[in-house]
């Protein structure tokens, strides 16, 4: 039957391998993000460019309303100076039509520019447009790939969880609770080779009766600065 070490120490092994593919998969991301944000480039500036085009639009919209609205009220006018008997009445009448002529042709003007706005605003709306389809298509090897090495590696992933999970089973829980809580803290594991006399992750002096534990009676201490579970290996302490 295998000792708690070594039965810890297979743990570790089992949980060293998760997190080494959990460390794969997080340096993914930043190949993803560089992707995303390519990406995200072109669609703001085609999300600019449609408002843009909205807007250019509304206004073109509102100055072809206001000319119809004109040009509805010259019609009446026009209508109006056929039934108009005094010459005074006509003259007011026909100087009310100059004037509504010549801010006609004011809006027209306005409404001239406004479909050149219109007209650029499609432009840049269009080639936004194609500029993200490009992109979008550029980055289509590049998500797949990393899309099969996602995959390729939550698969390992899943394997190396169900093993570190069958071998979690096999200790004491007393002991797993140990080990878990040092792993929970500032050390990336929990246990650790005694080195020379000194802990394996921190580095302090071990006081030298704990280092006889360690190798006589083949325990598991914690050390006393770091928390960590120090160790010897039972072939060393065998020597
Ligand atoms: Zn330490």
């Amino acid at each position: 039957m295998p000792t708690d070490l070594e039965t810890l120490l297979h743990l570790q092994e089992k949980d060293k391998a998760v997190l080494s593919i959990r460390r794969e998969l997080d340096a993914l991301n930043p190949e993803v993000e560089a992707l995303d944000e390519a990406l995200s480039e072109v669609e703001a500036e085609l999300a600019a460019a449609t408002a843009e085009l909205e807007a250019a639009s509304t206004v073109r919209k509102e100055l072809e309303n206001k000319i119809e609205g004109y040009r509805l009220m010259q019609e009446r006018k026009r209508a109006k100076l056929e039934f108009v008997k005094g010459a005074k009445e006509a003259s007011a009448l026909m100087a009310e039509l100059d004037l509504a002529r010549s801010v006609m042709a004011q809006e027209e003007t306005g409404w001239l520019k406004s479909a050149d706005r219109v007209e650029s605003a499609e432009l840049r709306a269009a080639n936004s447009k194609t500029a993200v389809e490009q992109v979008g298509e550029e980055q289509g090897p590049s998500r797949k790939d990393l899309e099969a090495r996602r995959a390729e590696c939550l698969a390992r992933m899943e394997a190396a969880t169900a093993e570190r999970d069958e071998v979690r089973k096999k200790v004491a829980e007393p002991l797993l609770r140990r080990y878990e809580r040092v792993r929970g803290g500032n050390a990336p594991f929990s246990l650790y080779e005694l080195h020379g006399d000194a802990c394996g992750h921190c580095f302090t002096h071990v006081p030298k009766h704990i280092q006889q534990q360690l190798i006589n009676r083949n325990t598991i201490d914690n050390c006393q600065v770091c928390g960590v579970m120090l160790f010897v290996q039972p072939a060393v302490a065998s020597e």
